[in-house]
């Protein structure tokens, strides 16, 4: 029997074969709708379940987290490198989709006129860079258990650190209560072991549907901003990022991907940083060796708060939206899109497609047609695969540099 995590390699493999041999089944064809049907069942499944231990975790790892930095006096250090590393590689990665954009001019000779059938009587939700703001800040404090019931991680993330620095505070007076939080986020990693064991499973079912469900014509329509984004995402993961691990810590990539590829494939096929938390926190502890301080600390801060591939995507986006209007952005315009694409990926929550919601902030920064992202939606499904990989990675390597600078290994 191979390891579960080769089980996870053949599983994505085997299913994008066989979405793509049942998406070429004609439409009526029952065994499309019964392979359909069921992939669908044992996908919602698996995802369900990650979604399941996701807040416990959240919330249980950042508390934990927390007090132990705190107790060791590192609080300051892990904060400075997890802010540095979060600007840093999110920068990193939309100087390159804009110097790539600018080289390749995505959309250039297209006309948004083209595509007028599909934005008429589409309305993007608006959103200002004041109302995201304001947006951002209401709901970072909240009610926990309102915050616990919506899925809202970065209030959870909030209320959590607040209980990790009182634990400190109030030192051996909340003895049991740390010790019943360490127990207790112990036990949900056991629990997120016995999911796993359904990973290959629910993998196979994910990229089943995904690919079946491709619509090839309408890709091609588009082909080349999608090349253009597969392939400076794919940069940035196979090359920036390991490259930053490797002048850092001195770890090789095939160390990296090894350790990581559970997560990277997971986030590959549920498009949901979110979701793949609980993958994420147990590669980067068991098969990385992240103590529990960093891991618990910086991968779900990182999975709402650092998206390379996304903000890579918005700045791409942009510009490719930029040509199809036929306007040419000034270098202070793509200095907009840079900021507006740092903050929109910052706030974009973990969850499949979030990209393309704060994407029409990018979009209106620059004045540039917010309905424009009728012509993105139909393929972000396909976008969102990488992009989210890439994400997840950025976390994961997130982990081991800021563990590396915060002193211990
Ligand atoms: N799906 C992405 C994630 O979960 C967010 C996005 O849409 O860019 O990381």
């Amino acid at each position: 029997m191979p390891s579960s995590n080769l089980q996870i390699l053949i599983a994505a493999c085997l299913g994008i074969a066989i979405g793509w041999l049942t998406g070429a089944l004609p439409e009526q064809s029952s065994l499309r709708e019964e392979v359909l049907y069921a992939s669908g069942l044992l996908a919602s499944i698996f995802v369900g379940l990650l979604k399941m231990v996701l807040i416990p975790l959240v919330f249980t790892s950042i508390a934990v987290g927390v007090a132990n930095l705190q107790a060791h006096k590192q609080v300051h250090r892990v904060w400075l490198s997890t802010l540095v590393y979060f600007t840093l590689t999110t920068g990193i990665a939309m100087l390159i989709a804009l110097i790539a954009a600018n080289l390749v001019k995505p959309g250039a000779g297209l006309s948004i006129e083209l595509f007028a059938a599909k934005m008429e009587g589409f309305e993007a939700a608006q959103l200002t860079l004041p109302e995201f703001f304001q947006h951002f800040f209401a709901n970072l404090f909240q009610n926990p258990f309102a915050a616990f019931a919506n899925n809202n991680i970065l209030a959870v993330v909030v209320f959590a650190m607040f209980i990790g620095v009182a634990l400190v505070a109030g030192g051996e007076r909340y003895r049991n209560i740390l010790q019943l939080l360490q127990e207790f986020l112990d036990m949900l990693l056991r629990i997120v072991s016995w999911i796993m064991r359904l990973a290959p499973l629910g993998i196979l079912a994910l990229l089943i549907k995904l690919v079946a469900e491709q619509d090839i014509s309408l890709l091609s329509a588009v082909g080349g901003f999608i090349v253009l984004v597969f392939a400076t995402t794919l940069f940035h993961g196979i090359v920036v990022l390991p490259g930053i691990l490797f002048l850092t810590t001195g770890r090789s990539p095939l160390w990296l991907w090894r350790g990581a590829r559970e997560a990277v494939i997971t986030a590959f096929a549920t498009s949901s940083s979110a979701a793949t938390l609980p993958v994420s926190i147990r590669c980067a502890e068991e098969n990385l060796k992240v103590d529990k301080r960093f891991a618990g600390f910086v991968l779900p801060l990182g999975a709402t708060m650092n998206m390379d591939g996304t903000a890579l995507y918005e700045a791409a986006a942009a510009l490719f939206v930029a040509n199809l209007v036929g306007i040419e952005l000034s270098l202070a315009q793509q200095g907009v899109v840079f900021f507006t694409a740092m903050i929109a990926s910052t706030g974009a929550p973990g969850i499949p497609s979030a990209g393309m919601v704060t994407m029409v902030m990018v979009l209106q920064a620059v004045g540039l047609p917010a309905e424009a992202v009728a012509i993105l939606l139909p393929i972000d499904r396909l976008l969102d695969t990488v992009r989210t990989a890439v994400n997840v990675e950025g976390d994961i390597v997130g982990s081991v540099v800021v563990q590396r600078f915060s002193g211990d290994h």
